[in-house]
């Protein structure tokens, strides 16, 4: 009997992607059979780097890991995972102000589809203080983000901010 592939999104607007998110893309890689990194584009969230800008730098991101995917989508996120047959949205957790925000969205995404399950996964210790807010106020400033996001993240925040 073939076994059913098993497929987590992880979704976010990744405004941009950063080490917080590497890793817990890297940790759930080696969970599920295939992991996909959703953009979800919100036309309500203004952002620094456009949505294909954003997919590209992931992409560069993530170049060592086999089993994921980008993919960017304008909608529910919950359609995007029925139409995708993924089972668990993927969402992190730093400190406990993230807590009372994914709760609402997985109670929310709960009632939209009973079928997905939501799982949080707490930030490792050495990232839970990152944010792309404050990634950008960093680049913003001309402050270091050595071992806070990729080179070619860090490359295209200075040519926005230079
Ligand atoms: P949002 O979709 O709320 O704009 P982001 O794009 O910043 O969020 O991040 C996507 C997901 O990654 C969210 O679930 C967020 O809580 C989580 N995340 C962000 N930064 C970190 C971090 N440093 N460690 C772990 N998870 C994080």
């Amino acid at each position: 009997m073939n076994k059913k592939e098993t497929i987590a999104v992880y979704a976010g607007s990744f405004d941009p992607i950063h080490c917080g998110h590497i890793d817990i893309i890297q940790r759930i890689s080696k969970l599920y059979d295939r992991v996909i990194v959703l953009l979800a584009n919100s036309s309500q969230k203004k952002t620094l780097f456009s949505a294909n800008e954003r997919k590209v730098l992931i992409q560069q991101s993530l170049k060592g890991i086999k089993n994921v995917d980008v993919d960017v989508f304008s909608g529910l996120v919950v359609d995007y995972l029925k139409k995708r047959n993924a089972q668990v949205l993927i969402r992190g957790l730093r400190a406990v102000v993230d807590f009372e925000y994914e709760m609402s969205m997985a109670n929310m995404n709960k009632k939209l589809s009973p079928e997905i399950e939501t799982l949080l996964v707490f930030s490792s210790p050495e990232y839970y203080f990152l944010s792309s807010r404050g990634i950008k106020e960093i680049a913003m400033n001309q402050g270091s983000l050595k071992g806070l996001v990729t080179t070619q993240v860090e490359k295209a925040l200075l040519k926005k901010y230079q």
